[in-house]
């Protein structure tokens, strides 16, 4: 099961991927994850990757496409995989297509998550993440992973001018792969303004009916 999950920032995409990940025992590939882990590490994919994430704008496609080439040629992608926050644009996407071709793959499912932008802003100010498990939480838990007892922080990201402008690249150049997908018949949707286990419910629903 080779899988797109598409949906605005803060929509639920990653805590979704985790059930699928749990589930289905596919690898999720996160390319957020993968250039947070850069920038991190200080590398010189995450020193140049770190202005544009700070500011909210897309990360050059052809360096993230490379990234998810490389990644995708892991032993462990096949069985499938779970693309979570890639592609994001349409360039993006024909080249995942075109990439997948020489493998002789293809994406089986684009998941869409759908979810109301004042609610994103509300939930991604609000949103921590666990220094050490990657546990996404909210403010109301404190300072400390209530799972692994690792530090909560507030992604760079997460500020509200920065959500507002991640929303906006999100309408002017990821929305658009809603019809892309629906062209070629594999868009599913779901609707995101839920609790996590509703929506989960529906997720695991449609994966299993694919
Ligand atoms: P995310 O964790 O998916 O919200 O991604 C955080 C940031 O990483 C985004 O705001 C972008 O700056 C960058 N990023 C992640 N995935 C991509 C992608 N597929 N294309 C371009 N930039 C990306």
């Amino acid at each position: 099961m080779n899988l797109v999950l598409l949906g605005a920032p803060g929509a639920g995409k990653g805590t979704q991927a985790k059930h699928i990940v749990e589930e289905f025992g596919i690898p999720q590939i996160s390319t957020g994850d993968i250039l947070r882990c850069a920038v991190s590490r200080g590398t010189p994919l995450g020193l140049e990757a770190k202005k544009y994430m700070d500011a909210g704008d897309l990360v050059p496609d052809e360096v993230v496409i490379g990234l998810v080439k490389d990644r995708l040629g892991a032993g462990d992608t096949e069985g499938g995989f779970i693309l979570d926050g890639f592609p994001r644009t349409i360039v993006q996407a024909e080249e995942l297509d075109a990439a997948l071709a020489e493998m002789g793959k293809k994406i089986d499912s684009a998941l869409s998550v759908d979810v109301d932008p004042q609610v994103i802003i509300d939930r991604l100010t609000a949103r921590r993440t666990c220094r050490d498990c990657g546990r996404i939480s909210n403010i109301s838990e404190g300072e400390v992973c209530s799972v692994c007892g690792g530090e909560l922080y507030q992604r760079d990201d997460d500020n509200e001018a920065t959500v507002r402008n991640r929303l906006n690249v999100y309408d002017a150049q990821t929305a658009p792969l809603i019809d892309y997908y629906e062209d070629a018949g594999i868009l599913h949707r779901v609707n995101g303004d839920r609790d996590i286990i509703a929506v989960w419910q529906d997720v695991l629903d449609l994966l299993k009916n694919l």
